[in-house]
């Protein structure tokens, strides 16, 4: 092994909702370790900020509003980066959303949006880009979960259930498709201050609960997510499939 199995140089990335927060860092670390990389949200001046800011760091870049939940926008999308930038090395699912509200008062329409976009959407996306993947024989995806797959906490059962949900299927994409030379591997984050998590950034009872029972006493910085992601997305990580890496800080270490 060399340093070089490390490197992403000429491979190109797509990682969805990487307007902001914790898709945006892995974009930057994706790109830092030389890949070309298509960011992805909904809303479009959102995006091309995102855009301006990642080309001002030096990075290369593209932009590509669809709905991940849409899988009509979806399987055109996947087909018009493979025609105009050329094939999907890498694939992160990493778009997600999150409801908190207790359980007897959960909205379905709720349930089927978070359900949508942790779950439905990661099936869509990666069956579009692995129909491309299985005819070279190659490719890597990385499905964004999070701790709520291994914790249960009040007033979050669907989105728990979403990323429970979403360990499983990485499994099942990593059984079905390693015989084509595609690796799927997971990461499920701790806790990282970005627009998600506001309510509870801002809970000072919240904030004191979590960083007491952090064996690294502090919440994560979303920076802090990009080597493992390229890590898992590079030849490093070659033998490696159907894992979920934790990077929590140690929160799941301990009841
Ligand atoms: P943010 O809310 O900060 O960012 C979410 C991103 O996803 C935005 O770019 C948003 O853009 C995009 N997005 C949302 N829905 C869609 C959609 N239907 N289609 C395309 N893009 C979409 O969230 P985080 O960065 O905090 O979370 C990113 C991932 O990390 C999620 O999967 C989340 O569950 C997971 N996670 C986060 C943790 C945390 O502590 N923050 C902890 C554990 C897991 P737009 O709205 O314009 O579409």
């Amino acid at each position: 092994m060399t340093m070089n199995d490390f490197s992403l140089k000429d491979r190109l990335a797509l990682v969805t909702g990487s307007s902001q927060g914790i898709g945006f860092a892995l974009a930057q670390g994706l790109a830092a370790a030389g890949a070309r990389v298509i960011l992805n949200g909904r809303d479009k001046v959102r995006l091309e900020a995102a855009l301006q800011t990642f080309k001002a760091m030096g990075f290369k870049g593209i932009g590509l509003d669809f709905d991940v939940c849409d899988p009509v926008a979806v399987t055109d999308a996947i087909d018009q980066i493979e025609i105009n930038h050329g094939a999907i090395d890498i694939l992160v699912n990493n778009a997600g959303i999150q409801w908190r509200q207790p359980l007897e008062e959960f909205p379905p329409e709720k349930w089927t949006s978070v359900i949508n976009t942790n779950l439905s959407s990661v099936f869509f996306v990666s069956q579009a880009v692995a129909r491309h993947m299985i005819p070279r024989r190659k490719g890597v995806m990385i499905n964004i979960g999070s701790v709520q797959s291994e914790l249960g906490r009040p007033n979050i059962a669907p989105y728990a259930a979403s990323k429970g949900g979403l360990k499983m299927l990485t499994k099942g994409m990593a059984i079905d498709w390693g015989k084509y030379g595609i690796r799927v591997n997971g990461i499920g984050p701790g806790y990282f201050k970005t627009e998600l998590n506001k309510a509870l950034t801002e809970d000072k009872t919240f904030s004191d609960w979590l960083t007491g029972r952090t064996p690294l006493k502090r919440w994560g910085n979303v920076e802090e997510l990009a080597g493992a992601a390229v890590f898992l997305a590079s030849d490093a990580a070659s033998f490696i499939t159907g894992h979920i890496l934790y990077v929590d800080g140690g929160v799941t270490a301990q009841l």
